[in-house]
């Protein structure tokens, strides 16, 4: 579902990001770790063609889109339905005079939906899959707790048929039982839908928890990149090892 080879992304003459292979199949998640600054971030973005201002090189495919090579149209509709980006905050990026299920429902006929019983069961059903109840789609922004805003987030993706999301940092603005309840989520959909996951996240803990390969980032390079098992646990890098190691 994801395919990158070779990539490099430089702001000036900086490169930000260099990254020889990351693949990540329908029902697997990967994880981008390493610390602020590493290039982790940049990566994801370059993944859904989002790196404004970029010297972007390299191949990058997501869901048979060739990214860097596509129009602006066609990576607006790769974007809009079978590539989703969730971020660290959604609440900010949902308008707050909107109910959700007016956002849902628009961003739906977006996308060719009509409206109708067959819109109504496609949201509710994808509130359900995220373990929120329909209630929540006549509440505001506003209304809901940042979890809830998170999970909401994912539903959007679900109800747009996405089978790719890309996650950056989802659960650090959570505190520590909503971080678990979000992962358990992403982790159920996973093996129900097959989703393929990219994850972005500096917290190893969490990580260890859903990802099936981890790729370590340093300073815009990959330092170690294998099985989260193995790299968890018996790390070949040193820098890996500190990473653990700053573990509480
Ligand atoms: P991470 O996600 O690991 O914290 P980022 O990918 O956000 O790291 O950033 C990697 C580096 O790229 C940082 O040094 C950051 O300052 C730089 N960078 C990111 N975006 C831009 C930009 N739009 N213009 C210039 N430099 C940028």
């Amino acid at each position: 579902m994801i395919e990158i080879r070779d990539l490099r992304v430089s702001y000036g003459e900086r490169t930000v990001a260099a990254v020889p292979e990351l693949d990540v199949r329908a029902g697997e998640c990967v994880a981008i770790v390493g610390e602020s600054g590493s290039g982790k971030s940049t990566t994801l973005l370059a993944a859904l063609g989002l790196t404004e201002g970029a010297r972007v090189a390299g191949r990058v495919r997501v869901c048979g889109v060739d990214v860097l090579a596509a129009r602006p149209k066609e990576l607006r509709r790769l974007r809009g339905s079978r590539a989703a980006l969730v971020m660290q905050s959604p609440q900010a990026a949902l308008s707050p005079t909107t109910r959700l299920g007016t956002l849902m429902s628009r961003a739906l006929r977006l996308h060719g939906a009509r409206r109708g019983s067959a819109l109504d069961r496609v949201m509710a059903e994808a509130v359900e899959a995220v373990m929120l109840d329909p209630a929540v789609l006549r509440r505001y922004p506003h209304e809901i707790s940042g979890g809830q805003a998170q999970r909401f987030a994912i539903a959007l993706a679900i109800a747009l048929g996405a089978g790719v999301i890309l996650a950056d940092e989802p659960t650090s603005a959570l505190d520590v039982t909503v971080q678990a309840e979000v992962v358990g989520v992403l982790r159920r959909l996973r093996a129900e839908r097959d989703l393929a996951l990219l994850i972005v996240s500096h917290d190893l803990a969490l990580v260890s928890t859903i990802a099936d390969r981890v790729l370590v980032m340093r300073a815009g390079e990959v330092v170690e990149s294998g099985l989260a098992a193995q790299v968890l646990t018996t790390p070949a890098h040193p820098y890996t090892r500190e990473l653990l190691e700053a573990l509480p």
